[in-house]
């Protein structure tokens, strides 16, 4: 096990000013973010940003992905409100972007996709102008709940790869690689005007050919956009780091992804799927 992060991955202590006062307004609204529940390590700088990512469907999943500190407690029953409460999170804040995640509902018949498409519309109707980026599960490959969500028209569509095939037991146990595959090849297939989007951690053991040939999987597939950042373990109870990604080989995987196609990548060490991810829809315009 690795015991020390290097230097380039020291952040400074998060403002806790803007942190408490972020807190009350998602406690007044009962929401929640994916930046608190996975122990985000941006989590200071986008809450002084006034940027969140709103985790939906509760805050428990029903899934045990090995890297993830979210609560895999029984899942909640839904509420109602959030939809609606999430629309006038993203009105204070004052966001022209918003991303919007959920923990994966393998309970519900529909995985919460009606949810996620009913919380689309309320932001939409509360907040002109503003564009939306869904972060998704994979919905156990159910084609007519993706469907749901395509047809509430979110500017952007992320579905997570998180690592290499050959690890995918060992992390992410209860996905499938071809099936997240298959449901962002799906949203293009189905409406070639969203943009889809991706991430991977590294750091976990992949090796760089198996980095590549990923790669080469989205681009066949008219991935847009990719994120690629480095797994930190939240605690000893999840899966360890393998290995520090030095900022160098970051940068060098972003030009090899550029020349293979990509429209837009985001790769660093802190690099977070939702980590500043306003900026990929401004270079794409
Ligand atoms: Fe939240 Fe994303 Fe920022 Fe992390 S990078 S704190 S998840 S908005
Ligand atoms: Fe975490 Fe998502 Fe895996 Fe659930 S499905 S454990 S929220 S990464």
């Amino acid at each position: 096990m690795i015991k020390n992060r290097p230097p380039w991955l020291r952040k400074k202590a998060p403002n806790q000013e803007s942190l408490n006062a972020m807190e009350k307004m998602l406690k007044s609204l009962s929401l929640h973010t994916v930046c608190e529940g996975a122990d985000c390590p941006n989590i200071g700088e986008c809450f002084e940003n006034q940027t969140a990512t709103f985790m939906i469907l509760g805050k428990t999943c029903t899934r045990n992905c090995r890297f993830c500190a979210v609560s895999k407690e029984s899942p909640e029953k839904l509420d109602e409100k959030e939809p609606q409460n999430v629309a006038i999170a993203v009105e204070k804040l004052g966001l022209k972007h918003v991303v919007i995640t959920s923990v994966t509902r393998d309970d519900l018949l529909d995985g919460g996709a009606g949810h996620f498409a009913k919380t689309i519309n309320e932001i939409k109707n509360l907040n002109k102008g503003i564009t939306i980026e869904v972060l998704i599960p994979d919905f156990a490959g159910n084609l007519q709940a993706l469907k749901e969500i395509i047809k509430a028209k979110p500017e952007i569509i992320n579905h997570n790869l998180e690592t290499v095939p050959s690890l995918y037991q060992q992390v992410r146990p209860q996905a499938d690689y071809q099936r997240s595959l298959s449901i962002l090849k799906a949203v293009k297939d189905i409406d070639g005007s969203i943009v889809i989007k991706t991430g991977i951690m590294l750091g976990l053991g992949e090796k760089e050919e198996e980095i590549i040939r990923v790669m080469e999987d989205l681009i066949k597939i008219n991935c847009d956009i990719l994120t690629l950042g480095q797994y930190l373990q939240p605690t000893k109870e999840h899966i360890e780091v393998v290995e520090y990604i030095p900022p160098e080989k970051f940068d060098d995987y972003k030009e090899r992804a550029l020349n293979m196609g990509f429209k837009y990548v985001a790769s660093g060490p802190f690099v977070r799927s939702s980590y500043n991810a306003v900026e990929a829809l401004n270079v794409m315009k």
